[in-house]
C-alpha cells in the first residue's frame, strides 16, 4: 500500500543537505543517499536556521565561542555577535518544532548553527579552534526541547544499511 504525505514521519534536515543553496558561500551540501533513499519515505521539515534567522545567502562564515552556558555564535570576519538573533530564533522555531511532533532530525556535521557534538569551539573571536568539540546553536537548543529525538548527522548515513537503521529508531 503506497505511503500517503500524512502518514510519513516528520523528520527535520539542515536544508542545504537536500541541495538547496543557503550556505555561507552560496553553495550547498545536497546528500543524495538522504535524499533518494529515506526522502521517499519521510516529510521533510527543512530548516536553515541562518538564513531563518535572517541573514542573507551568501554570507560571511560563523565561529562558535564561549562554553555551554554561554555559547556565542561569531562572524569569523567582522566579529560581529550574531547570538541573540540566533538565541530568538531558536527559542520560536524549537516552539513549533514541538508542536508538530517531530519524529526525527537530520544535521550537517561541524556546522556552528546544526552540528551535533561535531563543531570547532574557538576561545575568543579572532583566536583559533581548540580541540574541544560542541554541539551548533540551533543544534543544541532542539536537543534541549526534545532530548529524545532520533538523530543523526549526515557522515552517519553514508550506506543504505546506516539509512536502514535510521529507518528504525524512527520506527519505519
Ligand atoms: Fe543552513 Fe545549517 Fe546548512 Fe548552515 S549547515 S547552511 S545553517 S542548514
Amino acid at each position: 500500500m503506497p505511503e500517503s504525505a500524512k502518514n510519513k514521519p516528520r523528520v527535520g534536515i539542515s536544508h542545504c543537505l537536500l541541495g538547496e543553496p543557503v550556505r555561507y558561500d552560496g553553495g550547498h551540501k545536497r546528500h543524495s543517499l538522504i535524499v533518494n533513499v529515506l526522502g521517499p519515505h519521510v516529510q521533510w521539515v527543512k530548516v536553515c536556521p541562518e538564513v531563518e534567522m535572517g541573514l542573507a545567502v551568501p554570507r560571511e562564515s560563523m565561529i562558535l565561542t564561549g562554553d555551554s552556558e554561554s555559547m556565542k555564535l561569531i562572524g569569523k570576519d567582522s566579529g560581529k555577535d550574531y547570538t541573540s538573533g540566533m538565541e530568538e530564533f531558536c527559542r520560536r522555531k524549537t516552539r513549533e518544532l514541538k508542536s508538530i511532533g517531530l519524529d526525527g532530525f537530520i544535521f550537517k556535521k561541524s556546522s556552528p548553527s546544526c552540528g551535533v557534538m561535531s563543531v570547532n569551539v574557538h576561545a575568543g573571536i579572532f583566536s583559533e579552534a581548540h580541540d574541544e568539540k560542541r554541539s551548533g546553536f540551533f543544534s543544541a537548543k532542539l536537543l534541549q526541547v526534545l532530548p529524545n529525538l532520533p538523530i543523526a548527522e549526515e557522515d552517519e548515513l553514508i550506506s543504505r544499511e546506516a539509512i536502514a537503521e535510521f529507518m528504525r529508531r524512527l520506527r519505519i
